[in-house]
């Protein structure tokens, strides 16, 4: 067990129940897809696994321990998030910087970081573009270069909220190629998506959240009988 979320309960200080009881439990190396409406509580629920929301009621346990007790910083160890939108995580003057940036924050050590930071560049399709400023690449490329941040941080488990969103043909290959590596590496991987072919190609299991519950959950196969 690596994730277990048990009667999530979250509601905005407006009164907006976004989560109603959510409780779902999540093996390492699995994949699952979460689905849902806008408004389901996709997003609140991302926000719950890297410790940046705070349950109303209930609990997330991240390999056994309190995520709420934890903070963000241990949670960082654990937990890989890649937001939507990559301008949200992008700070470093060139792309080398960005993507080291999350390996020295955690504190490994100089070669360790290297070899993060390479890896991450390489599996993103980035090496060529280690010296440029985040900033003056295409939307996908900073989308690649949030996801090699969070991949150069060496976290078991990642979370992606709509990889496949604003990027081509080409990236969504390169990215589904990278996903099917880090499962063989026993990695976790949770992704909000809207996309049903992405979903079948590439997780075992879907949660389908409406209305801040989950509303089914199961096998990918089983999912797309019903689609
Ligand atoms: P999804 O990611 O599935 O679109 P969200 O988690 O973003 O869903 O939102 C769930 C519900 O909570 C929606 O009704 C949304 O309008 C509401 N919501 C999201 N963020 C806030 C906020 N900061 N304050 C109040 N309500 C919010
Ligand atoms: P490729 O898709 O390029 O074949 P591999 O998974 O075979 O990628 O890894 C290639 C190199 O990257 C190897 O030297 C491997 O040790 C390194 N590598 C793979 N995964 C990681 C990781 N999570 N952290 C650091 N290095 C990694």
């Amino acid at each position: 067990m690596v994730l277990h979320i048990d009667s999530l309960v979250h509601r905005y200080p407006n009164g907006m129940t976004a989560l109603a009881g959510v409780s779902l439990t999540v093996k390492a190396g699995e994949r699952v897809a979460v689905v849902g409406p806008n408004g389901a509580g996709k997003s609140t629920l991302a926000r719950h696994l890297i410790g940046i929301a705070r349950p109303t009621s209930g609990r997330v346990e991240v390999n056994g321990r309190d995520a709420a007790g934890l903070g963000i910083a241990d949670l960082a160890r654990s937990v890989g998030f890649v937001f939507q939108n990559p301008d949200a995580q992008l700070h470093a003057a060139t792309v080398a910087k960005e993507v080291g940036f999350g390996p020295r924050n955690l504190g490994f050590p100089a070669d360790r970081r290297t070899a993060l930071t390479e890896w991450a560049l390489r599996v993103t399709g980035l090496t060529g573009e280690a010296d440029s400023h985040p900033r003056h690449l295409s939307f996908g490329g900073r989308k690649r270069v949030a996801l090699a941040s969070v991949l150069a941080m060496d976290t078991p488990i990642i979370v992606l909220d709509e990889p496949t969103t604003g990027q081509d043909h080409r990236s969504v290959t390169l990215l589904e190629e990278l996903l099917r590596g880090l499962h063989s590496q026993g990695k976790t991987i949770i992704a909000i998506t809207h996309d049903t072919d992405f979903c079948a190609e590439n997780f075992d299991r879907v949660v389908v959240l409406a209305e801040g519950r989950v509303q089914w959950d199961g096998p990918v196969e089983h999912w797309l009988e019903g689609a």
